[in-house]
Order: C-alpha cells, then sequence, then structure tokens
C-alpha cells in the first residue's frame, strides 16, 4: 500500500484534475490485476465494489479504540487531534507515527517487522484482509483483525486503509475521475470505460478489463444493477426553460424509494437505489412480473406506498421499509406499488441509447399489471407556467416535478441537466449526525437532539441542531444506535460517528459563528432518516451558500 498511499498523497496535494489523472494513471499502469482490481476500487472511496453488497461494519469506535490501543494515545490526545483533524485517517497516521507509553514498544516491534518485510501488504491483500473481516460478527470478534490489519501498515498507509473503511477518502478525486485515469492508463476511449463501469458497477473490474483490452465484451446484464440516472435541482421557472430548450416531459416527483426492476430467465428483482437487492421487501411488486407479457426487461422507478388510486404518505412506506420480509397483515395495510418512469431493456434490446421519447412510447405499448404502474407523464413542447403542475402534483401527495429532456439518453449514476428536480417545499438539506444529547423532561433519558454537519473540503462542519421531527419509536432506536457508536462521552452530550443522515428542513440561513460552518438554520426540523444515502452523498457547504445567497437576495422559496 505504500505506493498507494504516496499516489493518494499526490492527488490530495493538487486541485488540478489532469495532475490528478496522471498520478492515478501511472499508479495503475504499474499494477498487476488482482492489484488493480483492488486500487481502482479503494481510489473510489470503498472498499469493495459498488455492486458488492458486502459491508464491513468496522465502526469508528472500533477504529479509535484500536488506533488508540497501539498508539497509546490518551483519550485526550484523540479528541484534540479528531477535533484537529476532522478525519479518522488522519487522526490514525499521527498517532500511530507518534507514539507514546506503551504504544511506543508496539510501534518498535512494528519496525522490526518492517524491515524485514520490506514491502507492506499490497492492495488486493488488504481486500482480502477485508473479506476476512466481513466473515467476523461482532466487534470482539472483529477487533484481533483490525489490530491486525493495521499493525501490518506504515502509518500513512494505516491513513488511507482506515479512510477506506469509513468509506470516505477525501482526496478531492471523484469516480469520474478515476474513470478517466483508467482510460489514460490503458489508452483506452473514455466513453467506453465509463459504460462499462456504469454497466458493471464495479471499477475495479472495469478497470481489468481496459488493462486486458476486452471492453467491448461488456453486455447490460439481467439481475446485475445499473447505477440509476440521477437529477439536478432547479429553481425557477425560467432555469427550467432555459435548460430545455426543446420538448421535455414534465412527471411527478414521488416521495418514496427507487427501484429498478429485472425480469428474465422465469425470475425477477427489484434493486435499491444503493444496488442492494430488496425483492423480499416488496414481495408484491416482483410477483406481479409473471402476469407481465414482456419475457426480460429492465425498468426504472419509483416504489410508494398507495392504496386505492392514491399515493399515501411517506412515512407509511417508512413502516415498510423497516421489515426485511414484511408480514401479509402489513402488506395489506399498507401495499406498495411501482410508479414506472423509465426502461433501460426490453427483450434484450438495449434502450439506454434511444431518447427518452422512444423510451415513453415503449413504457406505453406494455400492459402493465398492478401494482407496476405507468408514471402519468406529458409532453411539453412551448412554454406554459409550470405552477400549476405544481400544485396538482401536491394535492396527490407528490413532492414536486420532475422535468425530463425528451431527446436525453438513460445515462446511469450520471446527475446530469437531462433530468431537473423541482421541490416546492421549503428548503432540505441532507446532513450528517455528529452529536447527540439526552432531551429535556418528557426525553430527558433519550438522545433526543441532534447536531449535524455538511461537508466542506473533505471536512464535516456543524450547522445546526434540531429537536423535533422524529417518532418516540425511532428516537428510541436513535438512542440505542448512537450509545453503540460513540465516539466521546462528556456526559449530557456526545461526539458520535457520522453515521446517520438527515434530512432537515428549516424556515431561513443566517450567518452565525455559532456552528463551524459559519451558517445557522432557523426552525429547522428533522423530515426523516435517509437510510437510502450514504456520507459522502450529504450536501456541501457550497449549497449551504448557495441558498443563503439565495435567501437574503429575497429569492422565493428555495429547493434543493
Ligand atoms: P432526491 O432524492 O431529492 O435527490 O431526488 C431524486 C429522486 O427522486 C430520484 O432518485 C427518485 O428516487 C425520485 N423520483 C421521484 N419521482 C421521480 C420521477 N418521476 N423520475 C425520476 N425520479 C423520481
Amino acid at each position: 500500500m505504500h505506493r498507494f498511499a504516496e499516489t493518494a498523497e499526490a492527488i490530495a496535494g493538487t486541485s488540478s484534475k489532469l495532475k490528478k489523472i496522471a498520478f492515478l494513471a501511472d499508479y495503475f499502469r504499474a499494477l498487476e490485476e488482482d492489484d488493480l482490481r483492488a486500487a481502482a476500487v479503494f481510489f473510489t472511496g470503498r472498499p469493495f465494489a459498488l455492486t458488492d453488497a458486502r459491508t464491513l461494519n468496522v465502526g469508528w469506535s472500533a477504529l479509535v479504540n484500536a488506533v488508540q490501543g497501539l498508539s497509546g494515545a490518551s483519550d485526550e490526545d484523540i479528541h484534540q487531534i479528531y477535533l484537529d483533524r476532522g478525519d479518522l485517517g488522519e487522526m490514525a497516521e499521527r498517532l500511530l507515527a507518534f507514539p507514546s507509553g506503551r504504544g511506543r514498544c508496539e510501534a518498535r516491534a512494528r519496525q522490526g517487522e518492517a524491515s524485514i518485510k520490506a514491502e507492506g501488504p499490497n492492495p488486493a491483500t488488504i481486500q482480502s484482509k477485508f473479506s476476512d473481516l466481513v466473515k467476523l460478527s461482532g466487534a470482539s470478534n472483529k477487533m484481533p483483525a483490525v489490530l491486525d490489519l493495521l499493525r501490518s501498515l506504515a502509518p500513512a498507509e494505516a491513513k488511507y486503509v482506515i479512510k477506506i473503511v469509513t468509506g470516505d477518502l477525501r482526496i478531492g478525486l471523484k469516480e469520474n475521475t478515476v474513470e478517466e485515469a483508467i482510460a489514460r492508463a490503458f489508452d483506452r476511449p473514455i466513453d467506453a470505460v465509463r459504460r462499462a463501469n456504469m454497466v458493471l458497477g464495479d471499477i475495479g473490474e472495469t478497470a481489468v478489463l481496459s488493462k486486458r483490452g476486452e471492453l467491448d465484451k461488456i453486455a447490460l446484464g439481467l439481475f446485475r444493477p445499473v447505477k440509476f440516472m440521477l437529477a439536478t435541482a432547479a429553481d425557477t421557472e425560467d432555469e427550467i426553460f432555459a435548460t430545455f430548450p426543446r420538448a421535455f416531459y414534465i412527471e411527478d416527483k414521488y416521495d418514496g424509494i427507487r427501484g429498478q426492476l429485472h425480469l428474465g430467465e422465469g425470475r425477477a428483482a427489484l434493486y435499491s437505489r444503493t444496488l442492494d437487492d430488496v425483492s423480499h421487501q416488496f414481495p408484491e411488486i416482483v410477483e406481479a412480473v409473471p402476469a407481465l407479457h414482456a419475457r426480460s426487461l429492465i425498468v426504472d422507478g419509483e416504489i410508494v406506498a398507495f392504496k386505492e388510486n392514491q399515493v399515501l404518505p411517506f412515512a407509511l412506506l417508512q413502516k415498510r421499509l423497516g421489515r426485511k420480509r414484511p408480514p401479509a397483515a402489513l402488506i395489506g395495510e399498507i401495499p406498495v406499488s411501482l410508479m414506472i418512469f423509465d426502461i433501460l431493456t426490453l427483450e434484450g434490446r438495449n434502450l439506454m441509447d434511444e431518447p427518452l421519447l422512444e423510451r415513453k412510447k415503449v413504457i406505453e405499448s406494455i400492459q402493465w399489471p398492478a401494482p407496476l404502474r405507468v408514471a402519468p407523464f406529458m409532453l411539453l413542447e412551448e412554454r406554459i407556467q409550470l405552477e400549476p403542475f405544481f400544485e396538482q402534483a401536491a394535492l396527490r401527495r407528490n413532492e414536486g416535478l420532475m422535468l425530463k429532456d425528451a431527446g436525453s439518453l438513460y445515462l446511469p449514476g450520471k446527475r446530469g441537466m437531462s433530468w431537473l428536480k423541482w421541490k416546492k417545499a421549503l428548503a432540505t438539506l441532507d446532513v450528517v449526525v455528529t452529536g447527540v444529547e439526552f432531551g429535556h423532561g418528557r426525553r430527558r433519558d433519550v438522545l433526543s437532539d441532534y447536531t449535524f454537519a455538511v461537508h466542506h473540503d473533505g471536512k464535516l462542519l456543524n450547522i445546526g441542531k434540531a429537536y423535533s421531527g422524529l417518532t418516540d419509536r425511532e428516537i428510541a432506536d436513535m438512542t440505542e444506535f448512537f450509545k453503540q457508536h460513540t465516539l466521546q462521552d462528556y456526559g449530557r452530550f456526545r461526539l458520535v460517528e457520522p453515521a446517520v443522515i438527515l434530512e432537515v428542513a428549516f424556515n431561513g440561513i443566517q450567518k452565525s459563528d455559532r456552528h463551524a460552518s459559519g451558517y445557522a438554520l432557523r426552525f429547522p426540523r428533522i423530515l426523516r432518516i435517509r437510510q437510502d444515502k450514504t456520507l459522502s452523498e450529504i450536501d456541501t457547504l457550497d449549497t449551504v451558500e448557495k441558498l443563503y445567497n439565495r435567501h437574503v437576495a429575497g429569492g422565493r422559496g428555495a429547493h434543493t
């Protein structure tokens, strides 16, 4: 991992995208296949490929304990350095490089070992150690393996391995830059590399096939979920009409969860936004598939709670989300539907490269058995007022509108300008909880007050605190969770692992030095826990600044 860490440092040290690509391409070119497969994945900040559902389940406190054990650092040091660096990997590097007390003996022993094996473990070895970690259950069983892993690494390597374990590399490298580096390293067309990564959902495999010159062998596969196409937020009607000079579709924006349905080889499966198989969670959707006349297809839609011809509030769907295998009574009480708005393949024909206009025609040509439903759409060819559509959507309990360029292709994993989302609500932000506090009165024994942060330049900056919005049940669950994931316990306040993503709504935004972000939110409240989003997907300080500028400029409602 020595070269990996060196390359990561070089990438973090430059803001030039071209230089980042060059450093990474040089590194990739020198690797054997197995190391290339692992390293390409690691550079996207993940331990395993996107389509690989395994999780390490090594929490922040386990990592902190391990680093503390190896370095001999005091609680005070840990706290100070973590606050200073705001990153567990950086904290580990610093503490392992300057151990204290019994940590020094550990370090000397490690140096001795390191001089015997001049080369540290390579990326493939680290990934196989990750695989071993997955197989161990329970924090106490995992701890010896975590210690073993960290012992085998130099401090600079430990820094990056920890960043990969926590799922966030924070070196200013996006997945599309990794794709460009692969294209450069092996002299392949960037479009071919991107397409392969979209279809495989595995950048490691993409890198290996690029090295071998076998990119053209990849076909869109059934039961291999494809990354979802994403939308960019729009603020005003002017912005929407300026983005789409040609015809575009208007659809309701449903407040549910994304679903990709695959049918073929006599079976069906449903995948979530995180590409996990959720077929068992929504049996009524997969069970409807045999009634379809088609033999093979992949469609994209939104799973919503739906009864008596109308969408039910998200809070009801949430009851279903809590159950991996819902009992029949719950399915009867809160049935779900898949609102289909796109189609990727039909009978082996790849439709992703055909315009949306064509894909919509294909959707309409199919008879969909309930609870599979076509999400109603309308083609707009000239400028009219969108506001009334908004109101209609809200009356149907939907959260806004989606606007889609009629000529656009389906670009998996891409948040481009072909799809816009326009939300009517007050501004909302996706944030991560960094600190929790016991409440007052009835809530004095539960952790009900949450301090939360946004991302900025690889750091988490607090921006507010919310007390309301969750049910008693959710607060009880959160209390249990945060007790298990506490980094520092200060009595009534605890610093916690940044693992819980919340969607918060608020009424205003102002500059303030109360929080590290330099902003404070007015009347923040929790809309929901975003189990479908990860730390790398939370909002950034840039978004906050944009909202602030609009707010002080007296703009109408703000949307994200
Ligand atoms: P957001 O989660 O706020 O980034 O909004 C994008 C999400 O809206 C998508 O990932 C879908 O899950 C959801 N959505 C709801 N209705 C639609 C629709 N008609 N077309 C596309 N996405 C939709």
